[in-house]
């Protein structure tokens, strides 16, 4: 009696492991971005070249591991966004662009797809990681945007460390800020923003961007990425969203939320959503950049107006691109 128990029992266990490995499981998907702008072949020399996309490289297969081992897009989101941030290369985190007043301003955002929760940090000047600090907001306080001075105490609380200002300091972009103050180049031509969009194995969206700003803002001028609907947006129901480029076309465009809403309420698929309105609604008033896209069947677009964006991503079919120019 009792082997017949355990026959059965072991023959009800071998069908429900059977039954768990039939389940179609969900892929994963990740896409990033390390900004746009005039970035053009001739202007890139090729070991820079090389350094962006080992970088975009390092990111994306960090992200997508943490996806396919389970975690969640938020985790894959912030941990993909924080090795931008920790690199030099991009105006996010280390490397952030100067200010009028000489200083650095950071601004991150992140979003929940499936909760619609979402946090932000604006012009915070000693968070090493204001990705990090984004999602804290989000998850440890009853608000979605604490800015300067307030989001840096709620910060200590939470048991963030602090560095000094010029952590943020890198060569590169004081010689550019120079150079805009000079007049020799356009305050809009170079952007630099990173974001990431995640898709996890229970079909999760979630959207994230970090930045410095642009170069010469105006101290305490607050752009598009921390803004929920403007530089990062992400829902379920249609897809995620994160922006780059001039921040204020962005914020009057309400870019990131609109090619969620042109997908929920036109039935538009995310490539159309995306590009008619990076294409169409942003060129049409004079703004320059691009976002990354991904729709919850783990569909990407990633459409820009500039010569380049920084961009990569790792499909569905666990195919990685790593791609800068227009050409590309
Ligand atoms: N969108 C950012 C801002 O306006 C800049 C960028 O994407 O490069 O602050």
């Amino acid at each position: 009696m009792q082997f017949r128990l355990k026959t059965i029992h072991g023959f009800l266990l071998f069908l429900f492991m059977t039954m768990l490995n039939a389940q179609p499981q969900q892929k994963v998907a990740i896409v990033i971005h390390g900004g746009a702008g005039t970035i053009e072949k001739s202007k890139l020399t090729p070991e820079l070249e090389k350094e962006y996309r080992s970088k975009l490289e390092e990111a994306l297969t960090i992200g997508h591991s943490i996806l396919t081992e389970g975690g969640s897009s938020l985790d894959a989101v912030v941990s993909t966004i924080a090795i931008l941030e920790d690199s030099p290369l991009f105006n996010a985190g280390k490397g952030a662009v100067f200010t009028s007043d000489g200083h650095h301003e950071l601004d991150a955002s992140i979003m929940d797809g499936q909760s619609l929760n979402a946090g932000a940090v604006a012009s915070v000047k000693r968070i090493k990681n204001p990705i990090l600090l984004a999602r804290t907001v989000m998850e440890k306080s009853p608000h979605v945007m604490l800015a300067g001075y307030g989001a840096e105490v709620f910060a200590k609380e939470q048991g963030f460390s602090f560095v000094e200002n010029d952590y943020f300091f890198t060569e590169k972009r004081y010689e550019y800020w120079q150079k805009v103050i000079e007049g020799e180049t356009g305050e809009a031509e170079k952007h630099g923003t990173v974001g990431c969009v995640a898709l996890d194995q229970d079909g999760n969206l979630a959207a994230g961007t970090s930045t410095g700003g642009m170069t010469n803002k105006r101290f305490g001028r607050i752009g598009d990425s921390p803004i929920i609907g403007a530089g990062t947006y992400a829902d379920n129901n249609s897809c995620g969203v994160s922006a780059t480029g001039h921040g204020e076309y962005f914020i009057r465009e309400v870019i990131a939320f609109k090619i969620c809403a042109k997908m929920e309420l036109q039935g538009m698929s995310v490539d159309s959503a995306a590009s008619s309105t990076i294409h169409g609604d942003l060129t049409t008033i004079g703004g320059t950049g691009g976002v990354i896209a991904l729709d919850k069947n783990g569909n990407i677009s990633m459409p820009f107006n500039t010569a380049g964006m920084y961009r990569g991503y790792v499909g569905t079919d666990g195919k990685m691109g790593i791609l800068i120019f227009k050409s590309d």
